[in-house]
């Protein structure tokens, strides 16, 4: 079984789940958590966004960490 990582999508305003050492198939603004379980990662994602599903809800700071995170996680993958 491969292991997943858990990553929240405000683009989608749901959990996704990546196999690790796959490719995330989603490329919007997600932003993936330390986690073992989806409940551990909600968890996670709560403490750090609170109810927020989808980027618009997030307050500005929060919008701007989303994409500084995306852009760091392309930066990431394109070395
Ligand atoms: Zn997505």
């Amino acid at each position: 079984m491969k292991t997943v990582r858990y990553a929240w999508c405000f683009s989608h305003g749901t959990m996704h789940r990546f196999p690790v050492g796959d490719a995330p198939w989603c490329t919007a603004k997600w932003v993936a958590f330390t986690a073992s379980t989806e409940a551990d990662a909600l968890e996670a994602k709560q403490a750090a966004y609170g109810d927020a599903q989808f980027v618009d809800q997030l307050t500005l700071n929060q919008q701007l960490e989303v994409l500084q995170i995306g852009g760091a996680r392309r930066r990431e993958e394109s070395s």
